[in-house]
């Protein structure tokens, strides 16, 4: 295959932003890079370049209820009664829905400008809790919706055995995400290796769903399956679940993680909403990744995680898009930041150093925190994947901006309006903000959800 050569006027790269840029793609890597050049007869010529995002929590299923859930029910609605909605959605879904609603959300976040994203998987069997014959039935239309796409995928396949702490029986609602045992986890882990065998640069972790749904013994059965492979976790999302894990071990479930897990850089631990201070700073020393999913966890009324205090102590963080409500990398960073400003009636709070931009300091975290958390490299770098996202510098928002200040731009005000052009691989799988098959993937999801919501 011949080299694709890509100029830019302005392109972020590791060491920083750098001028007429000349990025040269074999084999799906970043060859060559070059800056202070001259494009050549040839080359395709386009304004900004960053790296792609990687987006490290997601539920491709729930795009399918987005909106769903927003009635008044007759008891004070919070994330459970949600969790009610979402178990009955559930029912009416199989195979080629899953794979039919995975690929429109897989196309929205390329479009938005996440190029990988991170599948906490955990929906295993079919409606009612009966076994596929493949035991990876639903994790091969995963790994079939991002091949179709284009997107990167590190695949979180996750183990679920129980209802509560301490190994509390299972609910009806929950019957399609267990694996009764570890073994027979292991035996869907195994699968789920032929699930993504087809994909170029897909990554393999494991997900303990929560303390809630393993216990310790299990906990400490299956995380040897990951090998080096990322270990995700959803943690401290709901006060409940902590007054639930104090009842039952007298510990938090964070301050238990860092316990009793050794917690790492291999770690990444979902929302951890709720922390006390001294848990706060434990948890950014770990080395471990915390995965923020702002625009959920506002959907849900979680909470607000203590992100300057984090930050201050050093924490790493990485954003998701979790329940896919809504699907704009920018506008996760947004709220990120605006939740902290209405809790702190400050500006400009989770910026690195003084007189930085606070766009480029929440994009450079949730690139490399993104990055460790999806086991993949970050950046644009040579021989790094070619994951590049252009913004339209015509775009209202960025007029006149130059370098930090379009990343300003993008994130606070013009957001997923501003992606000109996604390229995973070096393949181009998005084109004036489009995916190359938005139409297509778009129609098989309208008629599937007509079918499920008739
Ligand atoms: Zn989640």
């Amino acid at each position: 295959m011949q080299d694709l050569h890509l100029w830019f006027e302005q392109a972020l790269l590791p060491e920083g932003w750098r001028d007429s840029v000349r990025l040269s793609v074999r084999g799906g890597g970043l060859a060559s890079i070059e800056s202070g050049v001259d494009p050549q007869p040839g080359d395709e010529r386009h304004g900004v370049a960053l790296p792609g995002l990687p987006n490290v929590h997601s539920h491709a299923f729930q795009r399918g209820m987005a909106g769903l859930a927003e009635r008044k029910g007759p008891a004070r609605d919070s994330f459970w009664t949600w969790r009610e909605v979402m178990y009955r959605f559930l029912d009416r879904i199989g195979p080629e829905e899953v794979e039919a609603i995975a690929a429109l959300a897989f196309a929205e976040m390329l479009e938005s400008g996440f190029t990988r994203v991170g599948e906490f998987h955990y929906l295993h069997h079919a409606p009612g809790g009966g076994a596929y014959d493949n035991p990876a039935e639903l994790a091969e239309r995963i790994a079939a919706a991002a091949g179709a796409t284009g997107i990167g995928l590190t695949l979180l396949p996750v183990f679920y055995a129980h209802g509560g702490f301490g190994g509390a029986p299972p609910t009806l609602g929950q019957a399609r995400f267990l694996s009764r045992t570890p073994d027979a986890y292991a035996r869907l882990h195994a699968a789920t290796v032929q699930a993504i065998s087809g994909l170029d640069d897909a990554v393999l972790g494991v997900a303990p769903h929560s303390l809630r749904a393993v216990t310790p013994e299990e906990l400490a059965v299956v995380l040897p399956l990951a090998g080096n492979g990322p270990l995700h976790i959803h943690a401290a999302e709901q006060v409940k679940e902590v007054e639930d894990c104090l009842a039952w071990c007298g510990a938090r479930p964070v301050e238990w993680l860092l316990d009793h897990a050794r917690l790492s850089e291999r770690w990444s631990v979902i929302h951890a909403t709720h922390l006390t201070p001294d848990e706060t700073k434990r948890l950014a020393r770990s080395g471990a990744v915390v995965g923020l999913c702002p625009l959920t966890e506002a959907n849900l009324g979680d909470g607000i995680f203590p992100a300057a205090e984090y930050r201050q102590a050093g924490g790493r963080f990485a954003v998701g898009s979790d329940s896919n409500i809504l699907i704009d990398a920018a506008r996760e960073l947004e709220l990120l930041e605006y939740a902290q400003r209405l809790t702190h009636r400050g500006r400009n709070l989770l910026v690195d150093a003084e007189d930085a931009s606070t766009g480029r300091s929440l994009f450079d975290q949730a690139l490399s925190g993104g990055s460790q958390s999806l086991g993949v490299e970050s950046g644009l770098a040579v021989g790094a994947s070619a994951d590049i996202v252009s913004l339209d510098v015509d775009h209202p928002s960025l007029v006149e901006r130059k370098h930090d200040a379009l990343i300003d731009g993008w994130i606070f005000a013009a957001q997923r309006a501003a992606i000109d052009c996604v390229w995973r691989r070096g393949t181009t799988v998005v084109n004036g903000g489009r995916h190359r098959d938005a139409e297509a993937i778009r129609a098989r999801y309208r008629a599937t959800m007509r079918a499920v919501l008739a």
